[in-house]
């Protein structure tokens, strides 16, 4: 058996009933094997960035897990196909969209991953909710700015 790694995910959806497609894949990730959630962010809500369609919302998951990161990128997309999500255009909308930001401290460079994700650093849907479970995210995420991408912190019911 693997050592256990920490490894973030990022969550997001547009279409259907994104807070219940999130908080059902939030259930599914942690019941992946060798494989539970440390913690989780609150639910964000954003615009979509280069493209048009409705809203976002997203989240980031720490999670701690024994599978390799190609074996848990399997894992996700399979989530994903589970909940109807399409590949169509890239930035289509979607039901649901799951992504490896970081995986221990693993540095990626496969045709089917990369990691730590590249574009990670530019996205505010990603960075604000990382910061809130790993807080020396702050400043990057701050650097970025709220006025570039709308993004808002969505209350708990
Ligand atoms: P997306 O449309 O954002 O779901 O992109 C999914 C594609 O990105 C898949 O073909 C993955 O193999 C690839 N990919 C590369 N790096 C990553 C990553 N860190 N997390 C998730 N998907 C990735």
């Amino acid at each position: 058996m693997r050592e256990p790694v920490d490894a973030f995910i990022a969550l997001g959806a547009n279409l259907g009933d994104p807070v219940q497609a999130l908080t059902h894949a939030m259930a599914m990730v942690g019941g992946l094997p060798h494989t539970h959630i440390t913690r989780h962010s609150s639910f964000y809500r954003s615009a979509p960035v280069e493209a048009t369609g409705p809203d976002y919302v997203n989240a980031v998951i720490a999670v701690s897990t024994c599978l390799c990161a190609p074996d848990m990128l399997e894992q996700l997309q399979k989530i994903e196909q589970s909940a109807g999500r399409e590949r169509s255009t890239r930035n289509a909308p979607r039901t649901l969209d799951l992504d490896v930001l970081l995986f221990g401290s693993a540095r990626i460079d496969s045709p089917a991953l990369t990691v730590p994700h590249p574009r990670m650093t530019q996205r505010a849907f990603v960075l604000y909710p990382l910061a809130e479970i790993a807080p020396e995210w702050t400043e990057m995420a701050h650097s970025l700015g709220m006025a570039a991408q709308r993004i808002e912190r969505i209350e708990p019911p």
